[in-house]
C-alpha cells in the first residue's frame, strides 16, 4: 500500500466522524487520486476549472467534486453539470450565475459563503455586513437551484497558533450568527469548511465540519497554488 492510502486511513482515524475530509488533489495526478479513492476517499477538492473538468471526465462517477478556489462567473457553466459543492461564493452575482447554470442541468448546487477572516488583503471573502446584504437580497429566494449549506474561510498563512485560532473562532461566530438569523429552521445549513494541512486540528477544535487537506495526504505540491 502506498503513502497516499496510508495518509487517508490515518486521517479518517484521527478526525471525528462528523468532520468530512476533502482531499485537495489540485496539481496531483489521476493515479494519486485513484490511490486515495482506493482507500475509500470520495470527496476531492480542486481549485482550477479546467483541471477539475478534465479530471472529472476521466475518473469514477461516484467522486464528489468540491470546487474550493475563487470561481469566475464565466466559468461556472463548465462545472455546473457535475460539481457537488462550491466552497467559495462571495457575491450575489456569482450566486445568480450558479443558479442559472444549475437550472440548465436541472440540478440544485450546494454552496458555501466564503468569509474573509485572514489578516491578508489577497484573500477573497465577505465580511459580516456584506453577508447580511447578500442574504437580505430580495431576489435570493427566487434562486431555486442553489442551496447555501454553510460557510468557508481560510486563516492567515502564519505559524502563530493564537492568531489562527482567533480567525477560526471568528468564522465559527459568523456561522452561528447566520444560523440564528437566517437558517434556524434549515437543517441543511450545517457546514463550516475550515482547516488545511497546517491547521486542521485547530479548526476541528473550533468547530469545523469540513477540512480541506492537500499536502498532508498527497505530499508537497511542486508549485504551491
Ligand atoms: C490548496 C488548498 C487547500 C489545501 O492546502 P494544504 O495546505 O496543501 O492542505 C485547502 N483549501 C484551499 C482553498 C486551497 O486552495
Amino acid at each position: 500500500m502506498g503513502h497516499i492510502a496510508d495518509n487517508i486511513f490515518s486521517f479518517l482515524d484521527q478526525i471525528p466522524s462528523n468532520v468530512k475530509l476533502v482531499a485537495v488533489s489540485k496539481t496531483k495526478s489521476n493515479e494519486d487520486i485513484m490511490e486515495a479513492y482506493g482507500a475509500g476517499q470520495r470527496i476531492f477538492g480542486e481549485n482550477k476549472v479546467q483541471e477539475l473538468v478534465t479530471k472529472a471526465a476521466s475518473l469514477p462517477e461516484d467522486i464528489q467534486w468540491h470546487y474550493i478556489g475563487h470561481l469566475q462567473s464565466n466559468k461556472v457553466k463548465y462545472i455546473a453539470p457535475f460539481v457537488s459543492l462550491i466552497h467559495a461564493v462571495d457575491s450575489f452575482k456569482l450566486l445568480k450565475e450558479i443558479n442559472k447554470q444549475a437550472k440548465k442541468f436541472n440540478r440544485i448546487i450546494q454552496v458555501l459563503l466564503q468569509f474573509h477572516i485572514a489578516d491578508e488583503d489577497t484573500k477573497f471573502g465577505l465580511d459580516g455586513g456584506e453577508a447580511n446584504e447578500l442574504l437580505q437580497n430580495p431576489n435570493l429566494a427566487s434562486l431555486e437551484n442553489i442551496k447555501i449549506v454553510g460557510v468557508m474561510g481560510m486563516a492567515t498563512y502564519t505559524d502563530d497558533q493564537e492568531q489562527i485560532k482567533t480567525e477560526f473562532t471568528r468564522l465559527k461566530s459568523y456561522f452561528d450568527l447566520l444560523k440564528k438569523e437566517y437558517y434556524a429552521q434549515d437543517e441543511d445549513f450545517k457546514e463550516l469548511s475550515m482547516g488545511m494541512s497546517g491547521d486542521y486540528q485547530l479548526a476541528i477544535e473550533q468547530g469545523s465540519t469540513m477540512i480541506r487537506v492537500g499536502s498532508s495526504i498527497f505530499g508537497l505540491r511542486s508549485c504551491q497554488i
